[in-house]
């Protein structure tokens, strides 16, 4: 399956063929799910949490872990803005391409990456000046374990055991094709304001690829539901 053929929603035959995974949370409130894949991204993320921070936006990050190696302030700013942090494998791997037991190393090893930056924000670091929202990301990330399959590819087997790893596999019901050079700004902005609804998680990228759709598109999603009233959370 090419991602340029995966529609923007995906159907209920796909969700209903894989229950154990997340493609949205189901609610009656109104909350949007932002979630950014393949960061931290120098300057990149960084004009992403601050387009957030002024709609008091929540989101959640599925960091690649040798991004994070090489990026760890950046890393740290997402904690320090209270968004929670989801594990995206340490080098964005193909999980159709990739024995189950190499998988869950390469995902181990982000883990390991992930959870020695967050001891650093609490242990040893005391510069962390925005203690509580930190906090909070921080059980965030430790329960449950959040992880997101690049290109959504993930075999059933390795599914079936990062589930019972406790982690959540959180998938999507809304993407915005952000990464995809074919797809005009304007229709990365239609495809997420036309799809999305209550508890949607819709995916966006804080990579070099996808900035000049998702800079054009974000900002207007954060306004254009802002004025409808709905608040944008991160998935917990
Ligand atoms: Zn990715």
């Amino acid at each position: 399956m090419s991602m340029t053929l995966t529609p923007v929603k995906m159907p209920t035959l796909v969700k209903r063929m894989f229950p154990n995974y997340i493609w949205d949370i189901p609610t009656t409130n109104k909350s949007i799910y932002l979630t950014f894949d393949d960061g931290p991204t120098p300057e990149i993320t960084n004009w992403t949490l601050n387009v957030l921070k002024q709609y008091n936006a929540k989101a959640t990050f599925f960091c690649i872990g040798n991004n994070i190696e090489k990026h760890p302030n950046i890393f740290q700013d997402i904690l320090n803005d209270g968004h929670a942090i989801g594990n995206h494998t340490h080098n964005h791997i193909k999980g159709w391409k990739t024995k189950t037991k190499d998988y869950l190393k390469n995902i181990f090893e982000a883990q390991n990456v992930i959870n020695s930056q967050i001891k650093t924000c609490h242990t040893e670091s005391f510069d962390c000046v925005q203690d509580k929202p930190c906090r909070s990301a921080e059980l965030k990330i430790l329960n449950p374990k959040l992880f997101r399959p690049p290109y959504g590819q993930i075999k059933p087997k390795q599914g079936k055991q990062l589930i019972e790893l406790g982690y959540k596999i959180i998938m999507w019901n809304v993407l915005s094709f952000d990464w995809d050079a074919t797809v005009s700004n304007e229709n990365c902005l239609n495809n997420v304001i036309s799809k999305t609804t209550n508890g949607s998680i819709i995916v966006f990228h804080d990579s070099v690829k996808a900035s000049k759709n998702m800079q054009y598109a974000l900002p207007k999603v954060l306004e254009y539901f802002s004025e409808k009233g709905y608040r944008f959370e991160s998935i917990d």
